[in-house]
């Protein structure tokens, strides 16, 4: 509500530097202080503001307990002003100025303070804001975070690297002190060194086999010192003290680092610093020659089409496409479904129908939440999801784009993501996606919900045995 009103322009708040960026009130664990202009109209909108949460939470304020206070340099006619309409609310002097959390010939945050008051996220996203400030100028923390979410894009990386670093930035990745949070396990441990709470940070840098691994990397990150911090804190400092070279070699190892502790829950195998360090180096450089080889041909003229063709997954992965059709005169969308192996077998194809009023970014996402959940009940592992809608893939996979009203759906498809580190999502062009397409198609002329395990209807057979030819055909 206080950041709605001051996005509004009804409440002001305070800047801790002049011209940096305004705060409108800081949280403590039972308490919280709003800023705000002295002025009889702001004192009004927070009012209105508190009366509604009180109505809205059927929580009280306590009118004994709480208090205005002005700075030295207001003027008295103001206070008393306010002092006439805030009625029972005590007025008094306020003298800790936001500028004493702040050391200000340093520009950066008094860190030690702001960790005494406010807690660990809410000090850290506070820090991470006048570190990005100091460092880049007159930014806003808006433009800060923009680049950090512009770098991580930037980065010549594989994508499901480019989306695990977004994750790690997100605070949204399972491990053990995050799953506590949500209530879903009891201990935070470290289980792999059994010494601390099992943060983002703590895993990917601060865990002493974590450290093992930067001594090891040469990346000259191993004279960094291994404290626990915030990983958004981390990683800014990362990407402006590293060049882009090493910040892609950084992410690739951060990523290993992730995989390995995961292979030790599921197959009890822990690598060491040269196992990890290799695996990051060598896949990253054959990413980067696939793609310098790639940049080459376009260069030359060379017309590829990449992933038009559909091709089929790894071994051990199954590759599950999909694709909605939708009736806009009867209100039905049509969702097809189909899983295949390394070798091109049909898992299983599916084909369902459903009332629908939307545009077709929602129906595509309707049949990923579906295919999800299929592959959930079927308890497939290790999936890579492949539709050829741009947008919506985009919307689950990339950052910083601008889908406002699909923002839930997304949040609901990412949220089950990073729940499953052994999926990911990618785009194929039409062609490549036909099975899934004529399924669809075929749903419109149906009613209810089929599965065929292992098998397809006959009319599909076909086109199953043309993406298998023309994948053959690419090889
Ligand atoms: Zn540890």
């Amino acid at each position: 509500m206080l950041s709605d009103a001051a996005a509004k322009g009804s409440i002001k708040g305070v800047a801790a530097i002049r011209g940096g960026t305004r705060i409108n009130h800081l949280l403590f664990d039972d308490d919280c202080v709003i800023f705000s202009k002295a002025s009889k109209e702001e004192w009004l909108t927070i009012h209105d503001l508190l009366l509604l949460y009180e109505v809205s939470s059927g929580q009280k304020l306590n009118r004994q307990k709480t208090a205005i206070l002005f700075s030295s340099n207001t003027s008295e006619i103001i206070k008393r002003e306010v002092a006439v309409v805030a009625g029972d609310v005590i007025c008094g002097d306020y003298d800790l100025k936001v500028s004493s959390l702040i050391f200000e010939d340093l520009h950066c945050w008094n860190e030690s303070l702001v960790g005494d008051m406010l807690s660990r996220e809410e000090a850290a996203l506070i820090c991470s804001n006048a570190l990005g400030k100091s460092m880049v100028g007159e930014c806003s923390n808006k433009e800060v975070q923009k680049q950090i979410w512009e770098g991580v894009w930037r980065l010549n990386v594989p994508n499901p690297t480019k989306q695990f670093v977004w994750k790690s930035l997100k605070s949204i990745l399972p491990t053990r002190q995050n799953l506590v949070q949500r209530k879903l396990i009891e201990d935070a441990t470290c289980p792999i060194c059994q010494r601390g709470e099992e943060t983002i940070c703590h895993v990917l840098w601060s865990c002493p086999t974590a450290s093992d691994v930067w001594a090891e990397s040469g990346s000259g990150l191993q004279k960094w010192p291994s404290e626990e911090k915030d990983f958004y804190v981390l990683w800014s400092e990362m990407q402006t003290r590293l060049q882009q070279s090493k910040l892609e070699e950084v992410s690739m190892i951060l990523r290993g680092l992730w995989t390995r502790r995961n292979m030790m829950f599921f197959e009890s195998k822990f690598d060491s610093p040269r196992k990890v360090l290799n695996v990051a180096m060598t896949s990253l450089q054959s990413f980067q020659e696939a793609r310098a080889a790639l940049n080459n041909l376009k260069g030359s003229h060379v017309q590829i089409r990449k992933n038009i063709k559909w091709k089929p997954p790894d071994e051990g992965v199954s590759k599950v496409n999909f694709d909605a059709a939708i009736d806009k005169n009867n209100f039905k969308l049509g969702l097809g479904i189909v899983a295949r192996n390394h070798v091109g077998e049909v898992l299983f194809t599916f084909s369902s129908t459903k009332q629908f009023s939307g545009n077709s970014d929602l129906a595509e996402a309707a049949v990923l939440w579906r295919a999800m959940e299929l592959v959930l009940e079927l308890d497939v592992r290790l999936v890579v999801f492949e539709g050829d809608a741009d947008r919506v893939i985009k919307g689950v996979t990339e950052v910083g784009g601008n889908y406002a009203w699909m923002e839930q759906q997304y949040a609901n498809i990412c949220g089950r993501l990073l729940l499953r580190p052994d999926w990911s999502v990618s785009f194929i062009h039409r062609e490549g996606n036909c099975v899934a397409h004529a399924l669809a198609k075929r749903a419109l002329s149906m009613e209810g919900e089929w599965c065929w395990i292992e098998d397809e209807p006959s009319e599909i057979t076909s086109i199953i045995a043309r993406d298998l030819s023309c994948s053959n055909e690419g090889s």
